[in-house]
């Protein structure tokens, strides 16, 4: 029998942030969120993100692997949340001051077919768009120095915020860099100049090595037993699926590269490949557990401005992937205590169990 666990967490990567884990059975604080409908439809006559509808969508502005018979396209969003267009410049007064809403909001058709999940894609096809990922990140970074970072992400469900069934990621480019790149960038520096190694890869190095036995002070008995290994979901050549031990949401996984990188942009081929891999089965992993929880993805990278130069040797680029079981409550949003009701170590036991093909 587990024994529950009540205690905060601090995130290794960003210690200001913590994660209250309360596992008490019967003690339900959060609502349990539903999971969403699948729609498993491989073509819908009137959705226009599937093929024969492409005249629905605004101008495409990349198709992989080709315009004809595309599997992944690239639009602009019919309603972009940042524009070209320059609206009320210069209407700042006294504390209430506002940047331009200047920038880019792009949709990635992830896949031809409407309603496959991302792991029931295949890996030649992962592979294809996480390089579409890269491509389009670059070009935006190349396109206009005022756009800071480029954000890539993908809503899946009504509670993760997707509006439109098609299975499809977006691509938001920002005039300002994110509040959460910047503390783990500016966080992951300061260890560095103190350890002067990589903290994200002292995380895998533990995650693969560690182990420990706390025994209690007085009495000898064994009080914790810590098996770091214990979070690792998935491994690959070249990738590793771990499961945070101070995770935020309940099957929070984030997928790093083992070998340090810190811009996603430098990814191969190989990489690629295997990223797809690790990828596919991580989600297949959480598919089982969770059957079609709703979620989110996105990728955090070293952002290209002048401010982080200096940075690669201290940053480590990864992807967070984050279900959404449970609606955040009061407590959190007002304290900024997430509450995580799975132990992590449990979660990352029942996504490894899963037996894949
Ligand atoms: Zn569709
Ligand atoms: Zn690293
Ligand atoms: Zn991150």
């Amino acid at each position: 029998m587990e024994k529950p666990v009540r205690e905060i967490r601090i995130n290794p990567i960003v210690p200001s942030e913590s994660v209250l884990v309360a596992t008490a059975r019967g003690m339900r604080p959060k609502k349990a969120e539903a999971p969403a409908p699948r729609d498993t439809r491989s073509h819908v006559e009137t959705c226009p993100f599937c093929t024969g509808n492409e005249h629905m969508t605004p101008p495409v502005i990349a198709s992989y692997p080709a315009e004809k018979n595309w599997e992944i396209r690239i639009v602009e969003n019919l309603y972009p949340v940042l524009g070209d267009d320059r609206q009320n410049p210069n209407l700042t007064f006294g504390l209430q001051q506002t940047i331009d809403g200047y920038g880019r909001h792009e949709v990635m058709i992830d896949h031809n077919r409407h309603g496959i999940a991302i792991h029931e894609m295949g890996e030649p096809h992962l592979a294809l768009l996480f390089g579409a990922y890269r491509d389009r990140m670059e070009q935006l970074y190349r396109s206009n120095s005022r756009l800071r970072y480029v954000l890539v992400f993908k809503n899946f469900g009504p509670a993760a915020g997707a509006s439109i069934a098609h299975t499809h990621s977006q691509v938001i480019a920002t005039p300002v860099i994110p509040d959460n790149v910047q503390a783990e960038v500016s966080n992951s520096r300061a260890f560095y100049h103190k350890n002067h190694h990589c903290v994200f890869c002292s995380l895998i190095d533990e995650a693969l090595t560690f182990e420990a036995t706390i025994y209690d002070r007085e009495s000898g008995e064994i009080r914790r037993k810590i098996n770091v290994g214990q979070y690792v979901i998935e491994r690959g050549k070249r990738f590793i699926a771990i499961k945070p031990f101070a995770s935020r949401y309940e099957w929070e996984v984030h997928i790093l590269p083992l070998a340090h990188q810190s811009d996603f942009l430098r990814i191969s081929k190989d990489d690629l490949n295997d990223l797809a891999r690790v990828m596919r089965r991580t989600m297949a992993r959480l598919d089982a557990v969770l059957g079609g929880a709703q979620y989110n993805y996105f990728l955090h990278s070293l952002p290209h401005d002048v401010q982080f130069e200096g940075c690669e040797a201290s940053y480590h680029w990864h992807l967070e992937i984050t279900p959404r079981t449970s609606i955040p409550t009061g407590f959190e949003l007002g304290s900024g205590l997430f509450v995580n009701t799975v132990a992590p170590e449990m979660a990352a036991e029942k996504l490894r169990a899963v037996v894949l093909d």
